[in-house]
């Protein structure tokens, strides 16, 4: 069965074609920058590597190109768009009604609206990406995998803020969860690799969006992000943790209307905010420099992820394995080592000469002495989403 994934983001596809339930990889690839004149668009399969900067206005015409590509006489891996079984969606925010993945009809399209305001980044992206599906595969089945699902789990006493009931009971505020998709892959991997029954993990996802999971049986007990996806760490552009009390200093006081100030925790703050880089491999490189904002922002971003570190130990009564995973978790060795460093009194000890090595795979980079396992894990949200369709459709 082929089962096509698509993640939209604001600027962005990205896709992945899958053979279920062999997993393999029929082609893959992504569209950065829409809506600019040179949005790159790259496709790979077997036996063709493609990149093309072009213009692509929307996600509408971003889609087209893709499904061009899928197509192709000579490069395509596809004769005809009936070929695919069914399309799996990322999409960002389920809120508390969607726990499992879902078919797709009206009404799933108009919670997935509805709770747009919650992940503004996000869900209208997301939304579009489906709607332009339903009308270029319009004989697959489309269902939906919500990021927040995984932290269905999670306990009413972690999830829930000390504001009044009414909020919680009636309207909906509450902390949901998310990059649950590659949360609950990357912890799964990890319990098989532990081999024991009861495990006690801490999920650190590092893309461009962060987030931190405590996952105890199995299961998401506690998680950094909250009622939408910009609490927590400090991520490419976006604050994480911030005293609210700045929101209404900054409109009563300085003068910002909400909506500026909305804009600047979302999309211009975070790393970018505190050197003028969100892309990581630039801020370790002018640190190497001796930029003493880069450096400091590398020290405070680690420092937040060791709070939630000795948080989630604390709530779970210890911990067996520390995750580390996304484009910056997989990547970094040098976030690791800032995060892992004088953590021996949790009995955490990473192996330099592991952690420095290079490599795409699952690996562990603890010392051989650390109570505490360190694994480095890729994620791959896209097969976790075709495993889930697959799993529906069998
Ligand atoms: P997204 O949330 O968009 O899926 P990714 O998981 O792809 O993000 O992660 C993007 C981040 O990973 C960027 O900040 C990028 O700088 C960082 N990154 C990728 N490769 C490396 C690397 N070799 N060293 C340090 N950071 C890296």
């Amino acid at each position: 069965m082929n089962i096509l994934i698509i993640n939209s983001g604001s600027s962005s596809i990205k896709y992945q074609l899958l053979e279920m339930p062999s997993a393999q990889v029929i082609c893959l690839g992504m569209i950065e920058r829409i809506g600019s004149k040179e949005a790159i668009l790259t496709f790979k399969s077997q036996d063709y590597k493609i990149e093309r900067i072009c213009e692509i206005p929307n996600h509408k015409a971003g889609l087209e190109r893709i499904t061009d590509l899928l197509l192709d006489n000579e490069k395509g891996v596809l004769k005809s768009t009936d070929d695919i079984e069914a399309i799996g969606h990322r999409v960002v925010h389920g809120g508390s009604t969607y726990t499992k993945t879902t078919l797709i009809n009206e009404e799933v399209k108009n919670k997935i609206k509805t709770l747009s305001p919650l992940a503004p980044l996000h869900n209208p992206a997301n939304l579009e990406g489906i709607l332009m599906a339903e009308e270029l595969f319009d004989t697959a089945k489309q269902f939906v995998v919500f990021d927040t699902a995984f932290h269905g789990t999670i306990p009413v006493k972690a999830k829930k803020y000390a504001i009044p009931n009414e909020l919680y009971n009636n309207k909906g505020i509450q902390a949901y969860g998310f990059h649950g998709t590659s949360h609950k892959y990357v912890s799964e991997k990890a319990n098989a690799f532990l081999d024991k029954k009861n495990t006690k993990l801490i999920s650190i996802h590092l893309g461009n969006g962060c987030s931190i999971t405590a996952i105890k049986d199995g299961k998401s007990i506690d998680h950094s992000m909250g009622f939408a996806p910009s609490n927590g760490l400090v991520m490419g552009t976006r604050s994480g943790d911030i005293d609210h009390t700045i929101i209404f200093y900054m409109v009563n006081t300085l003068g910002y209307s909400l909506g500026e100030v909305n804009e600047l925790l979302n999309k211009e703050s975070g790393m970018l905010g505190l050197t003028g880089f969100n892309d990581l491999r630039d801020i370790e490189s002018e640190a190497r420099k001796g930029n003493a904002s880069c450096i400091l922002a590398l020290e405070m971003n680690a420092y937040r992820i060791k709070k939630y570190i000795g948080a989630y130990i604390a709530a779970m009564n210890g911990v067996d394995a520390i995750i580390f995973t996304a484009g910056i978790g997989e990547n970094s060795s040098l976030m690791r080592q800032l995060v892992c460093k004088d953590m021996d009194y949790f009995n955490i000890h990473l192996d330099d000469a592991e952690n420095d090595l290079k490599s795409s795979t699952f690996r562990e980079v603890n010392s051989i002495d650390s109570k505490v396992k360190i694994l480095v894990i890729p994620t791959n949200e896209e097969l976790e989403i075709a495993k889930q369709v697959f799993d529906l459709l069998s």
